[in-house]
């Protein structure tokens, strides 16, 4: 935890966005007949254009995979949320975890000459340094304003970032196929892995078929598109 608020101390200091809103409720229908509710950690603003940051206490990523199979679809859905609700643009949706990554470093090197020893790996600075180092926002950049993309947001690219309407559209097209499922009587018990991991009626269930594995209902052939742009670096005293 130490670590953790060590490295949000870090990241506050560094970031030109500023939070404005935390616990944020929100009440959207997403496409009609289906009302999402939900609370949102927190949301940064910066120039008209929001950032999504979900609190985790495991390690979590934003997955393509995921999303088309329907199975992470809440930090998507908070962000489309948002921009409804507000008319702005979203920047990023991101994922921060209280759970610290393993660090790897070697303890020294094997050559043809001899082992040379990794001389600070004992140090105490050195390994602080290195815990973290492993610490980042893990998720998605939608717009081309960021402020450090080095530091503390892992998956950022200058030249990539996800289009926000493309994924929106498969995430309505998604949630479409579960309220039409579900509307025309198609409940049977079919679980995909990992779906079963948080059941309170875990104990009395009765199905023992093995879990299958998710499919992708939308977009199976394609890949979200990235596109290109120059980031924008803005000014920190604004
Ligand atoms: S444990 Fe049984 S009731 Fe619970 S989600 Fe899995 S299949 Fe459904």
């Amino acid at each position: 935890m130490i670590s953790f608020l060590s490295f949000l101390k870090q990241m506050e200091e560094s970031t030109i966005f500023k939070p404005v809103n935390c616990e944020k409720r929100f009440d959207f229908e997403i496409i009609d007949g289906i009302q999402l509710h939900g609370i949102i950690d927190r949301i940064d603003l910066l120039n008209h254009t929001f950032r999504i940051i979900d609190y985790k206490s495991s390690d979590q990523k934003l997955s393509e995979s995921m999303i088309k199979t329907g199975t992470q679809l809440q930090l998507l859905s908070y962000a489309m949320a948002e921009a409804k609700e507000t008319g702005m643009a979203p920047a990023g949706t991101y994922y921060f975890s209280m759970k610290q990554s393993p660090a790897e470093d070697p303890a020294g090197k094997a050559q043809i000459k001899g082992f040379s020893e990794n001389d600070g790996i004992r140090e105490p600075a050195h390994m602080k340094e290195l815990m973290e180092s492993r610490r980042t926002l893990k998720g998605w950049a939608w717009s081309p304003i960021e402020d450090d993309p080095d530091s503390y947001i892992r998956f950022f690219s200058p030249n990539k970032m996800l289009d926000f309407k493309e994924v929106s559209e498969a995430v309505e097209a998604l949630y479409q196929q579960f309220r039409d499922g579900i509307l025309s009587g198609q409940i049977q018990v079919d679980p995909t892995q990992n779906a079963c991991g948080f059941c309170d009626y875990a104990a009395v269930c009765r199905n023992h078929k093995p879990a299958k594995k998710a499919e992708h209902r939308v977009m199976a052939d394609t890949k979200f598109k990235y596109q290109k742009a120059a980031v924008k670096k803005e000014d920190s005293n604004r």
